[in-house]
């Protein structure tokens, strides 16, 4: 029986946590396009059935791949791009994380790679961190985007003043 950890909506990026799953409830994205269904074996919780279109989400037995791949959705495309133009450029063990606002990304250079191919990796990676100062990491927004708050996020004037109004 196979143990799927998440599941990622493909449509709004969001991703359903089915790690701690202990209810029978089907969880449902927010856009409502992928469905996940618990269910109980002998007292455990193994397995969860999904619902939807099979092309708008993917699933995972590791949580923490997928969460990886959705760092902060808003920076959803760029992850993307850079890890495809990464990995072609012979870089592997592609890990990427949000630090202090921006896309941090943290690789190692497979064997194959000579000098010039490590410094384009560098050189990618770089340009990825750079472009995701500019991105929203909620939306994906390029517009009116500045780094704020205590644990440091980079969003646009919406996404903040979203946030604030859901703190009233
Ligand atoms: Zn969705
Ligand atoms: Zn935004």
């Amino acid at each position: 029986m196979s143990q799927i950890q998440a599941v990622l909506c493909k449509k709004c990026k969001r991703l359903l946590d089915c790690r701690k799953s202990t209810e029978h409830n089907i969880k449902w994205c927010k856009c409502g396009a992928v469905g996940v269904d618990v269910e109980e074996v002998g007292g455990k919780v193994y397995y969860c059935r999904l619902l939807g279109n099979s092309e708008d989400y993917e699933e995972s037995d590791d949580y923490h791949k997928l969460v990886d791949k959705l760092a902060w959705r808003g920076w959803y495309n760029l992850y993307e791009e850079y890890t495809t133009k990464l990995k072609a450029a012979g870089a592997i063990d592609i890990y990427v994380k949000q630090k202090y606002g921006f896309m941090r990304i943290e690789y190692n250079y497979s064997d194959k790679c000579n000098n010039a191919d490590r410094a384009e990796i560098n050189r990618l990676a770089n340009e990825a961190e750079d472009k995701s100062l500019g991105i929203c990491n909620e939306c994906g927004s390029e517009e009116d985007v500045s780094q704020v708050g205590i644990w440091i996020e980079t969003l646009c004037k919406q996404c903040i003043e979203k946030m604030e109004n859901d703190d009233e």
